[in-house]
C-alpha cells in the first residue's frame, strides 16, 4: 500500500480562499497584532509568513518587534493597550519568549475574545469542557487534514505522541469531542511502538527526527506528522533541510494517508489563524462576550 498525500499546503489555499472572500465583503478590515520579542530565527520566519499571508487576505497586521532585553512590565503595557484598541481584533504573541518573561502571565493578560491562538486560560477551559471558542491554530488544522480524508473517524483509536500544551492536549480534546478512542502517549510512556501500532489515526508531536518508524504504523493508518525537525546539511542550498517525527519514506508504504513535512500541517495552522482572526472580528465588531 502506498499511502495518500495530505497536502497541507492545498487545505490551505481552499480555507484561504474561503476566508478572503468573506474578508473583501466586510468594510472594516480585521487587524491582526503580533507581538515578535527578541531575535529567535524560527520566530522570525514564522512571524514573516504570517504576515505574508495576512496581506494576501485582507487582513491589517500590526507587527511590534521588540528588544530580547524588554521587561515583562512593558510587554504587559503594551498588551493592555492592544486590548483596551477598538482598532485591534486579535493579538498573538510568538513564542517562545526570552527566559526572564512568565508566558503565563503574558498568556493571561490577552483579552480572551482577542486571544487568536486560544492559549488563554479561559479559551483552553472551554475547548477542555466541550465548548471551545478559539481553538487553538495547530489542533484545529489537525482535525481539518484528518476531516480532508473523508473517512469516519468516530469510534476509530486516536494515539496522540506528545502532550504539550499547545499541540499533544488539545489534539487529544477535539479528538474526543469527534468521538475517536484517544490515547496519549509522552516522553516517559513505556513501549511507545505497542500504542502507535494500535492507532488507527496516528498524531505525532514531539520534535524527534524520525521518531516512528514503519514497525511502529497499523496497516492503514492516517498519519499526520506535526513535528518540524532543522537538520544541517550543506549539501542543500540553504544548509539545513526541514523533516518531520515521522519516517516519511518508509511509513508512506504503510499508512493509508499520510502528510508531509514540510507542506503539512504547516500551512494549514498559518489559515487556522486567519480563521480565528476573523472568528475574533466578528466578536468585537459585533459586540459578543466569549
Ligand atoms: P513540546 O516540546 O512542548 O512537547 C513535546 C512532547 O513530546 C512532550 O509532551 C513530551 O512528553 C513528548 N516526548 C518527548 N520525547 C518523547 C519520546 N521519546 N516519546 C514520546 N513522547 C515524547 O513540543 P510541541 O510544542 O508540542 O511541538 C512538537 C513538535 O511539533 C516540534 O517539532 C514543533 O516544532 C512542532 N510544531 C509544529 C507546528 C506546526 O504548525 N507545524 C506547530 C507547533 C509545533
Amino acid at each position: 500500500m502506498t499511502a495518500k498525500i495530505i497536502d497541507g499546503k492545498k487545505i490551505a489555499e481552499g480555507i484561504k480562499e474561503k476566508l478572503k472572500f468573506q474578508i473583501e465583503g466586510l468594510t472594516i478590515k480585521p487587524c491582526l497584532a503580533v507581538i515578535l520579542v527578541g531575535n529567535n530565527p524560527a520566530s522570525n520566519v514564522y512571524v514573516n509568513m504570517k504576515e505574508i499571508e495576512c496581506t494576501k487576505l485582507g487582513i491589517i497586521l500590526k507587527k511590534y518587534c521588540l528588544k530580547e532585553n524588554l521587561l515583562e512590565e512593558k510587554l504587559l503595557n503594551l498588551i493592555k493597550a492592544l486590548n483596551n484598541d477598538v482598532h485591534v481584533h486579535g493579538i498573538l504573541v510568538q513564542l517562545p519568549l526570552p527566559s526572564h518573561i512568565d508566558e503565563f502571565n503574558i498568556i493571561e493578560a490577552i483579552e480572551p475574545k482577542k486571544d487568536v491562538d486560544g492559549f488563554h486560560a479561559i479559551n483552553m477551559g472551554c475547548l477542555f469542557i466541550g465548548t471551545p471558542k478559539f481553538e487553538p491554530c495547530t489542533p484545529k488544522a489537525i482535525i481539518e487534514m484528518i476531516n480532508s480524508t473523508n473517512i469516519t473517524i468516530e469510534g476509530k483509536h486516536a494515539v496522540i505522541v506528545g502532550r504539550s500544551k499547545i499541540v499533544g492536549n488539545p489534539v487529544a480534546q477535539l479528538l474526543l469531542q469527534h468521538n475517536t478512542t484517544v490515547t496519549i502517549c509522552h516522553s516517559k510512556t513505556h513501549d511507545l511502538k505497542e500504542y502507535t501500532k494500535q492507532a488507527d489515526i496516528l498524531v505525532v508531536a514531539v520534535g524527534i527526527p524520525h521518531l516512528i518508524k514503519e514497525d511502529m504504523i497499523k496497516e492503514g493508518a492516517i498519519v499526520i506528522d506535526v513535528g518540524v525537525n532543522r537538520i544541517e546539511d550543506i549539501t542543500y542550498k540553504k544548509g539545513y533541510y526541514l523533516c518531520g517525527d515521522v519516517d516519511f519514506e518508509k511509513v508512506i508504504n504503510k499508512a493509508s494517508y499520510i502528510s508531509p513535512v514540510p507542506g503539512g500541517v504547516g500551512p494549514v495552522t498559518i489559515a487556522m489563524l486567519m480563521s480565528n482572526t476573523l472568528k475574533a472580528y466578528h466578536l468585537i465588531e459585533n459586540g459578543k462576550a466569549i
